[in-house]
């Protein structure tokens, strides 16, 4: 590299229109023989790269040592970071503020915020990481028709460019250089590319379509966070996701949403599109068949946007359903008839309803321990210890709910067997 400051350096990589900042960063760094780390410390004097996105927090004297020595525009360099998505999906800049829909790359072992399609860095001749792929939101790839990948399958470990050596390429693990792939070959349907297009192109400005309205992105965003949430990770997630017709899938209840692996950020996205579809509507129609009040919205600790609160005052502000002692009684009664003990827990499954603790009835209470085939690890019942602690570490590596986990490792076997 050159020793003067005034000077262009030997390797200046043009950025490409949708390229995000670290992707380049690494690539002018590589390009001169560097580590990203080197590279920092040779435009910023005196300072190390810690664990800082870069993409959110590029610090100014950082953009114009670059622009200095590329010869690239400082605006430019600056278009590249996750500030071209200011006002649209996030309004508030403040450093300590956590971004929905844009969760943090390089900062710590959990940062799950860079996602990468290996086979389209694969066909680049000069592979480059793209903005969109910050997005959280965005979990397919429309060339490849493949989830996207954000772990290493081999150790776990996030993706992060700015910690990869110079001689490994983009579609590497930087931590065991392992070649990164989608753990998934699932075909998508075509509409789920079309929502996708349609998030993205609101990500860059486009007004939303809301029902019969049209709402600004940053609304828009907040809104589908909120439904994202409320279906993932919420006290009513289960009985959602059996409304929406969700299945089998097994979703673990993740309060960090940032760290749902690509597949369940995929399927909980496209049934949080759902209950937006034909707004109002389904959404308050799909509350009611589960049994959830405005009340009840109203005391979870979630950030409530304006229309929604609009809506569920005007269609959930009033009881649907009251239920009596004389209906518990009956309903007692019949689970008697059937052999069964009436507890708390078997009323409220028959009734589909949550009793208050300040309920005047007297309920038996369930039994505490659990008995066999109903633990959290139930598909590893009777498993030998060792191999039940190896599934459930691989499990966690993947990102993956263990039953889920288990029940793609049979079908992958299952599957190799079919063609042996
Ligand atoms: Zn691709
Ligand atoms: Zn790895």
């Amino acid at each position: 590299m050159c020793s003067q400051k005034t000077k262009l350096w030997p390797g200046r990589p043009l950025p490409y229109h949708d390229e995000i900042f670290s992707s380049w960063f690494t690539r002018v760094a590589h390009s001169n023989g560097l580590s990203s780390a080197e590279l920092y410390s040779v435009c910023v004097p005196d300072s190390r790269l810690f664990h800082i996105d870069l993409d959110r927090f590029p610090n100014d004297s950082l953009i114009e040592a670059l622009a200095q020595h590329t010869g690239v525009s400082y605006k430019k360099i600056k278009s590249l970071t996750l500030s071209v998505y200011h006002g649209n999906v996030f309004a508030d800049q403040s450093p300590k503020s956590r971004l929905i829909w844009i969760p943090p790359a390089n900062v710590s072992v959990k940062s799950f915020g860079q996602q990468i399609c290996p086979f389209c860095l694969l066909e680049n001749e000069e592979p480059y990481a793209r903005v969109h792929w910050r997005l959280s939101f965005v979990t397919l790839c429309p060339i490849h028709q493949l989830l996207l990948v954000d772990r290493c399958t081999k150790c776990g470990k996030p993706i992060s460019l700015l910690k990869l050596d110079p001689i490994l390429t983009f579609h590497r693990c930087f931590y065991c250089g392992t070649t990164l792939h989608s753990g998934s070959s699932q075909k998508h349907p075509q509409h789920a590319f079309l929502l996708q297009d349609m998030l993205i192109r609101v990500a860059n400005g486009s007004w939303a379509k809301l029902g019969k309205k049209h709402i600004h992105p940053i609304l828009y965003f907040r809104l589908l966070n909120y439904m994202f949430r409320l279906i993932g990770c919420s006290r009513f997630s289960t009985g959602l996701q059996d409304e929406l017709g969700l299945g089998v899938i097994n979703i673990p209840k993740l309060r960090e949403i940032e760290r749902y692996n690509v597949r369940y950020r995929n399927i909980l996205l496209n049934l949080s599109l759902t209950l937006l579809k034909d707004w109002p509507d389904k959404f308050i129609h799909t509350c009611r068949q589960v049994g959830i009040s405005r009340n009840k919205l109203l005391k979870m600790k979630f950030d409530h946007p304006f229309e929604l609160v609009l809506q569920i005052d005007r269609y959930l502000g009033e009881p649907f359903f009251k239920i009596t002692s004389k209906d518990i009684e009956q309903a007692a009664e019949y689970l008697k008839a059937q052999g069964i003990d009436p507890t708390r827990k078997e009323l409220e499954v028959l009734l589909n309803f949550r009793f208050s603790k300040s309920h005047k009835f007297s309920f038996k209470e369930t039994k505490k321990h659990i008995p066999s085939g109903q633990s959290r690890y139930w598909k590893l019942d009777r498993v030998n210890p060792e191999v039940k602690q190896a599934a459930k570490k691989a499990a966690h590596r993947a990102g993956e709910n263990v039953g889920a986990w288990v029940d793609s490792v049979l079908r992958k076997e299952l599957s190799r067997r079919e063609y042996e």
